[in-house]
């Protein structure tokens, strides 16, 4: 790990031209190094804390300005960092960010490594562990939705919500240790029966934490989906209608969508990859034949499936083919164009659909492509409005230790059901505890650290 007692700088916004720049200075020398590159335009005695100062930027190798620029102190220990903390807003221009930097770099401050900043915050108990993940997420997101989990997580959600589990443990663990410490308070049937009760209720709260996982990692994540069916039966106008813009050529001849196409949109919130196959047409041209070939992998890998037909036609003996060949799969089937008559029956459209939800829509006109996107989050998440507001897990990270949290309870009430000496069950009440601190931080190594925080942004 760095060293702590370095001041160090970096440029916090994204780099390029831009109308300001924000360089970012962070330790005991900032307010020193500040005076040595900035002339505040009004003589001040001190530095006044939280308040924008005007002033010029010297270069420090000629001793010239080179722009005018508002700085701001955060005097420790109310910063982001703890420490103390300088902002200098100058113009957004790389050449002059890159001279500010240098400047403060031969005064003696260092540039900082990625995430450093944030990870300070961390380790001058600005923020637990799990908040500080959350930074980078809040960053990253590329939706509102995205950002507000991220950002319910930044202000320390998650760390209040294992706040009562993690109570209730210490509670158990030294009603035992004073059962193992005064023989006469050796824990009775009843009792056990009670505090494995309470391990249970315990598990029952991780366990839906971690299940909660399935739908996180979707959300921060994104999922990808696959639009298949065979030529024509309007795959990319869906695809379009889903996208609301025009991204895939659309031609009347069979067989013209040959190409994996992918494209970002969003549905509800959650970042979704849209892979257009190419037609699945069983074929004899050999190009063509690699696009089919790539929209079954393109299957195989996808965390939904919509199979499309034209309900205006009847079925071919090609749809039938790739009913056969996704069986296995769960997909959505799509019967598109219910703009036009429908040709297929009530049975028909039984037998094709089986088990798998099915709806009518028209790419062409939009009618019910809203149903389908929100039978696309259902088909991922389950109910998924009645989940949107609960405890949400969006790091795998989180989710290791959950699980092994969960494990750690199961072994602590059997071992007390099973009338086991305490220490058998404390054992795995002390280990399930550290795992819901990993969480938080509280019982993290330097290695796990340097591997989060490397993830960020440098200036973050
Ligand atoms: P793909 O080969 O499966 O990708 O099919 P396309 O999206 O290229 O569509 C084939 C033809 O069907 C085009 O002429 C589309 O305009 C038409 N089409 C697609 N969706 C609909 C729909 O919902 N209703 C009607 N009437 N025509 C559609």
């Amino acid at each position: 790990m760095k060293d702590l007692q370095d001041t160090i700088c970096a440029l916090s916004t994204a780099p390029g031209r831009a109308g300001i720049a924000v360089v970012r200075l962070s330790g005991v020398e900032s307010f020193g190094l500040l005076r040595k590159v900035f002339a505040p335009d009004k003589a001040l005695a001190d530095l006044p804390a939280r308040h924008a100062i005007l002033g010029r930027i010297i270069d420090a190798r000629t001793g010239t300005e080179i722009d005018q620029a508002l700085a701001t102190c955060f005097p420790s220990p109310n910063s982001y960092t703890g420490e103390d903390v300088v902002e200098i807003s100058l113009h957004g221009s790389p050449v002059l960010v890159s001279v500010l930097l240098d400047s403060l770099c031969a005064h003696g401050a260092r540039l900082a490594e990625p995430g450093e900043f944030t990870m300070r915050a961390f380790l001058r108990g600005r923020m637990d562990l799990a908040q500080a993940e959350a930074v980078r997420d809040v960053v990253e997101a590329t939706t509102v939705y995205q950002a507000q989990v991220a950002s319910r997580q930044r202000s320390g959600d998650l760390s209040r919500q294992l706040e009562p589990a993690k109570s209730l443990l210490t509670d158990i663990i030294v009603q035992l240790e004073s059962a193992v410490e005064f023989a006469e308070e050796d824990l009775g049937l009843e009792s056990r029966e009670m505090l494995a009760g309470k391990l249970g209720h315990a598990q029952e709260e991780v366990g839906k934490w971690i299940d909660s996982f399935r739908r996180g990692r979707i959300v921060r994540d994104g999922f990808s989906m696959a639009i298949v069916g065979r030529p024509n039966v309007g795959k990319s106008s869906l695809f379009n209608a889903l996208l609301a813009q025009d991204r895939s050529i659309v031609l009347e001849t069979p067989g013209t969508t040959r190409d994996l196409v992918s494209e970002y949109t969003n549905l509800e919130g959650i970042p979704v990859r849209l892979l257009d196959t190419a037609g699945v047409r069983a074929s004899g041209d050999r190009v063509e034949q690699i696009g089919v070939d790539r929209s079954f992998r393109a299957m195989a890998d996808a965390d939904a499936i919509l199979l499309v037909v034209d309900a205006s036609q009847p079925p071919e003996e090609e749809d039938e083919r790739l009913r056969e060949r996704l069986a296995a799969m769960s997909c959505i089937l799509v019967m598109n164009k219910c703009d036009l008559a429908s040709v297929w029956s009530p049975e028909q459209k039984q037998a094709y659909a089986g088990d798998w939800p099915s709806m009518g829509v028209s790419a062409l006109t939009g009618e019910h492509i809203d149903l389908l996107r929100k039978a696309i989050l259902e088909h991922l998440f389950g109910d998924s409005t009645a989940q949107r507001d609960g405890i949400l897990v969006t790091n795998l990270r989180h989710c290791h230790c959950l699980e092994a949290a969960r494990d750690h309870l199961a072994r602590a009430s059997a071992a007390l059901r099973q009338g086991l000496s305490e220490e058998f069950a404390l054992v795995d009440l002390h280990a399930g505890l550290r795992s819901l601190g990993a969480i938080t931080g509280e019982t993290s190594v330097e290695d796990i650290l340097g591997e989060i925080f490397s993830r960020f942004c440098v200036g973050k």
